[in-house]
């Protein structure tokens, strides 16, 4: 499987240098399967450059193991960037995006992720550590290779390494943003074998049985990010903060307040899912408080 994956990245590299005349770029979220791509990279002994996007809402701990990364990488004389948010040209964050989208971000309107995360790569022939395995979505709409397209039913996909479909993708004269998959077929027990037997270090909050070190909150987490909110009530915070500045902006703008959202309290346990509805008082919440 190592083999297979750096034989995609050694194909990626030489088009990277063809088409693009940069190395490929890396983008490291801070976690097990970026560290995985990272350590490929090295050993297929590529030319590359890594990036990572800050979201404003990482754990603290992803923070800090990223930039031990980043410093890592440079002593090696690796480019490593870490990116930070911009939206409509000026610095933002999570908690300044909610207000701005006048909506909390929700499993099917992520864009915190357009914005905060998905920004890397224009131009650049990218590689990431997206795998099969991590839903069944990216089962159908992620290959090794593809050929990004703003027009999704454009986007060439390709799921096979044989010489036919490698000569379709170098040959391709679409435009688009190209992505190298290289472990899209491996299995979370592939990536931590691979991780343990070349030694890389890790998150740290895997080692604390974390199973995803994305954003703290994130809707996608669903029912996780209750211990996500237990380990970092500052985070929690400010999510209420924001959408009290949101309800503020909703008003000014006249939209309307089909929810009953009387407070960030409200939202925040609607967004929740914790079937809490505004005007109830959570019982359990005060008892913990009271406990503290
Ligand atoms: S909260 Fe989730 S959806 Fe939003 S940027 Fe972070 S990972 Fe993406």
């Amino acid at each position: 499987m190592e083999q297979t994956a750096m034989e995609r990245l050694h194909l990626a590299s030489q088009m990277s240098l063809k088409l693009y005349k940069q190395p490929l770029l890396l983008t490291d979220s801070g976690g097990k399967d970026s560290a995985v791509i990272c350590k490929l990279a090295e050993n297929a002994g590529i030319p590359f450059e890594i990036c990572h996007s800050h979201t404003t809402a990482d754990a603290p701990e992803t923070v800090y193991h990223v930039r031990k990364r980043a410093k890592e990488y440079e002593e090696k004389g690796i480019k490593y960037t870490i990116i930070l948010p911009t939206y409509q040209g000026k610095r933002t964050s999570m908690w300044d995006l909610i207000p701005k989208k006048l909506m909390p971000p929700t499993r099917i309107a992520r864009y915190c992720c357009a914005v905060l995360k998905e920004t890397a790569g224009k131009d650049r022939f990218v590689v990431t550590g997206v795998r099969w395995a991590e839903s069944t979505k990216r089962a159908t709409t992620s290959g090794a290779l593809e050929v990004q397209n703003s027009d999704r039913k454009k986007k060439l996909i390709l799921n096979n390494d044989n010489e036919e479909d490698r000569q379709l993708f170098e040959n391709c004269q679409m435009k688009g943003k190209r992505v190298c998959n290289p472990i899209i077929d491996w299995t979370d027990r592939d990536v931590w074998d691979y991780l343990t037997d070349q030694k890389v270090e890790v998150n740290p909050l895997y080692n604390e049985g974390f199973c995803r070190v994305g954003c703290v909150g994130c809707p996608v987490a669903r029912k996780n990010r209750y211990a996500e909110f237990a380990r970092y009530p500052a985070y929690q915070r400010n999510y209420i903060r924001a959408f009290e500045r949101m309800l503020e902006a909703r008003k000014a703008s006249g939209k309307a307040n089909d929810m009953r959202w009387g407070t960030g309290e409200d939202v925040f346990h609607w967004w929740m899912e914790d079937g809490v509805l505004p005007g109830q008082v959570n019982i359990w919440e005060d008892y913990e408080n009271a406990l503290d």
